[in-house]
């Protein structure tokens, strides 16, 4: 059959503010490209508004009273090899952190076995999770690299790819020259485009400024100009951090002029965290088009701090966001959302006892957290004309929710827009019936 009709609730983001509930929706899907080929809202009755189209032989998947369709969650930083530790580690900060678990375990996926079994479980984790897009960190080895966009390639899931470089400030065991850092690195994108496959995307990623050299992220840029690719790293994450990287660099006016300095913030760029930014520092990536990553959960864990993303929404910065496992514990975009929410809170809370002073400030509302799990996180990756909610030619990337079963107990009587904050608060993968990535079943309970 050339079509798939699905039938029922439909939820998704139109704007910031705006989430739409679409109530016996209709939404057609090209089995083999994928794409929404049509969305009608409001049809009472399923046969009858088939029979006056085109997709009268399509197969019909009727969805039940305790369910709907979401868009599927997008990660905007994630640090693939990182996933073996999750969860430990939790007692430290950032540059302890790195030396004592990071580095550590990063070195060894230069074994391309030990890779291959560990990316596996990552990725199959992810997509039952509910994450059809992730933009990922690797490692600095071009072959266990190859080796998770072959698995990714295999399981499913839309992603950007990024062997990591560093060629400073990194220990004797796992660093790598200038020279080999830009040569693996063009070696790495030529191998995922020569793919063809429009699900993987190679992404230019110095790891943060502090583990690389001018040299190198000089290079870096001209290669992600040169084959017009995406850029992601870490920017003002912790104070330390901050201090040690200013001093590096001391040309440069501050943390963000530093990439600035050497080319690497544009409109296909986007920075991890950005917990400590001034007002200039955010005009400039409002000016660059670059977007942010808001990491909530790793910024609580290794007491980095607490993003404001209000302040950067409101300078019309593009945000989405991420886990940063393992710098987050969670694999989940649930978690992710949840811990956005207490960072929001945390922010107004700071406003109304603490040193902050804006009385009216407003925490993110329920409909800004999903659109921010979604289309937010389509726009920091520049796929927001492919992904992120329910338009006509847009991928068929989403979730089927069941409400019923799963992590949730529905009491009667809630309202669609409580069943999705439900969804959003008390959700699990066990809510997660089937995963889609570009029309095609990838994961789900049932
Ligand atoms: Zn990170």
């Amino acid at each position: 059959m050339a079509y798939t009709v699905y039938y029922g609730t439909l939820v998704h983001s139109v704007s910031l503010t705006e989430l739409e509930i679409i109530k016996n929706g209709v939404l057609v899907v090209d089995n083999e490209k994928g794409v929404i080929v049509h969305v009608e809202k409001e049809v009472s009755d399923l046969d009858s508004f088939l029979s006056t189209t085109s997709f009268q032989d399509a197969k019909i998947e009727k969805l039940g009273s305790e369910q709907f369709l979401v868009p599927g969650f997008i990660d905007t930083h994630a640090h693939a090899p990182q996933y073996m530790f999750a969860g430990s580690g939790m007692d430290l900060q950032l540059l302890e952190w790195l030396e004592s678990h990071v580095f550590p375990c990063e070195s060894a996926f230069k074994d391309v076995e030990h890779a291959s079994e560990a990316y596996t479980k990552v990725i199959e984790r992810f997509l039952l999770n509910g994450t059809t897009t992730c933009s990922w960190f690797a490692t600095i080895h071009l072959g266990a690299c190859k080796k998770l966009v072959d698995i990714i390639e295999g399981l499913g899931q839309r992603a950007f790819i990024g062997k990591v470089n560093m060629d400073q400030n990194a220990p004797d065991y796992y660093i790598e020259s200038t020279e080999a850092s830009l040569d693996d690195t063009r070696a790495f994108i030529e191998y995922v485009q020569q793919k063809n496959n429009h699900l993987v995307t190679p992404v230019v990623t110095p790891r943060f400024a502090i583990t690389c050299s001018t040299p190198l992220m000089k290079g870096l840029s001209q290669l992600a100009n040169q084959y017009n690719v995406p850029i992601q790293t870490h920017l003002c994450e912790n104070h330390d951090e901050i201090d040690f990287t200013c001093s590096l660099f001391k040309d440069s006016k501050d943390y963000t002029s530093i990439y600035d300095d050497h080319q690497l913030l544009n409109e296909r760029s986007y920075m991890a965290h950005c917990v400590h930014m001034t007002d200039d520092e955010i005009k400039m990536l409002a000016d660059r088009k670059t977007g942010i990553a808001h990491c909530a959960n790793s910024n609580f864990s290794l007491h980095s701090g607490v993003c404001d993303v209000r302040r950067f929404l409101n300078q019309g910065v593009k945000v989405g966001l991420g886990t940063d496992v393992a710098g987050g514990f969670s694999a989940s975009m649930l978690d992710a959302v949840r811990s956005t929410f207490f960072a929001s809170k945390t922010v107004k809370i700071m406003h109304r006892d603490g040193p902050l002073k804006d009385k009216d400030y407003a925490p993110l509302s329920p409909a800004e957290l999903l659109y921010l799990v979604t289309l937010g996180g389509a726009d920091v990756l520049g796929l927001k004309d492919q992904i992120g909610n329910f338009e006509k030619n847009k991928a068929f990337d989403a979730l089927w929710v069941d409400l019923e079963n799963g992590s949730i107990d529905l009491m009667g009587g809630e309202t669609m827009h409580q069943k999705v904050e439900k969804f959003l608060f008390n959700g699990s993968d066990q809510n997660l019936k089937h995963v889609y990535v570009q029309g095609r079943r990838v994961a789900g309970k049932a």
